[in-house]
């Protein structure tokens, strides 16, 4: 299947829906990435506490539950 356009889903870090650029209504870089969400509130909650949604590095003393 071929597609001209950029059909990639993209995760809102945030609610953790899937997005594709054409349906994300809000974008925003952080430390050169981009990421996409579904809506303004969810950007916001984002640029709040980025690393928060980002969890590339685990962080120790991190509990849930
Ligand atoms: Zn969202």
């Amino acid at each position: 299947m071929k597609h001209p356009e950029d059909q990639r889903a993209y995760k809102d870090p945030v609610c953790g829906m899937e997005i594709s650029r054409k349906t994300a209504l809000e974008e925003f870089v952080y430390r050169g990435k981009a990421y996409y969400f579904c809506a303004p509130a969810c950007r916001q909650t984002f640029e709040g506490n980025p690393e928060q949604y980002i969890r590339t590095h685990r962080q120790h003393g991190l509990r849930q539950g």
